[in-house]
């Protein structure tokens, strides 16, 4: 028999757990203000790379989540974090506005393709054209290939759900595409399913991750990461066009019916 939950977070992944095609999913809000009433933490963790934890943060509080002192973090905001561990100063980048905010938040110097630094930056661009197969500068690509400068991508995923809910080609093609024109394999992809994004929020709040029960829709970088941080993961059903047959690592997963189940999952009492 399973040991009952114990924990002292919740960290919510949002696209496809909470909300989908823009529409707040049927129980999430009451999911979410259990957990708070009970007294524990809700995180947001998300492999959004495009955007900044203060836009994601309004957005949320908008749809009516609450949203307390450092519950955002993204794969931009813990792979300018992984960098700034490694002493990088000054980094090219390809991606938003937003991943171009996070990586100054935390000290670095964001410069062009042209100038000499210590590391490339691949984020999301949802403008970018993925009929381009070179996507960064020749010069560029051959200083990442002599091993010149640091290759970091936010997260690999292949899609993300776009706002009608299709999915669209996501940070892991671009990826792809720089890792191939530089001929080697990038250096590091802190987002999901790696531990990082985990680990940093939990350190932040001075918690175990072990005692973080992570909750998302992806068999892959959910249950991935809480399965590489220690962390117990339970799983909402992804939706269909995003879902992988590969899902090593959700033995140990639960598995729930839909968001609206965790209170019951964590035995708390409904919240309206
Ligand atoms: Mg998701």
């Amino acid at each position: 028999m399973r040991r009952p939950l114990d924990v002292l977070a919740v960290s919510f992944d949002l696209d496809g757990t909470l909300y989908a095609g823009g529409r707040v999913l049927p129980g999430a809000l009451a999911a979410v203000r259990s957990v708070v009433s009970a007294g524990m933490k809700a995180l947001y963790l998300t492999n959004a790379s495009g955007r900044t934890r203060e836009e994601i943060r309004a957005d949320l509080e908008e749809m009516g989540f609450p949203v307390g002192e450092q519950a955002v973090w993204t794969s931009a905001t813990t792979t300018a974090a992984w960098l700034a561990q490694r002493a990088i100063g000054s980094v090219a980048m390809l991606g938003t506005q937003g991943l171009r905010i996070e990586l100054e938040a935390v000290g670095m110097a964001v410069v062009g393709q042209a100038d000499p630094c210590d590391a490339l930056v691949v984020g999301l661009d949802r403008g970018f054209d993925f009929s381009r197969q070179r996507p960064i500068d020749d010069g560029l690509a051959d200083r990442l290939g002599r091993v010149e400068a640091l290759l970091v991508v936010c997260n690999r995923d292949d899609a993300f759900p776009g706002p009608d809910g299709n999915p669209q080609l996501g940070c892991g093609r671009l990826a792809a595409l720089v890792e191939h024109q530089c001929g080697r394999k990038a250096d590091a992809a802190p987002g999901k399913p790696q531990p990082d994004m985990l680990l940093d929020a939990s350190a932040a709040h001075g918690m175990d991750p072990r005692r973080v029960l992570v909750v998302g829709d992806s068999a892959v970088s959910d249950a991935g990461m809480a399965h590489a941080a220690g962390a117990p993961c339970a799983l909402v059903p992804a939706s269909a066009a995003l879902a992988s047959s590969q899902a090593p690592e959700t033995a140990d997963a639960f598995i729930m019916p839909g968001i609206w189940a965790l209170p019951e999952l964590l035995g708390l009492d409904a919240v309206p």
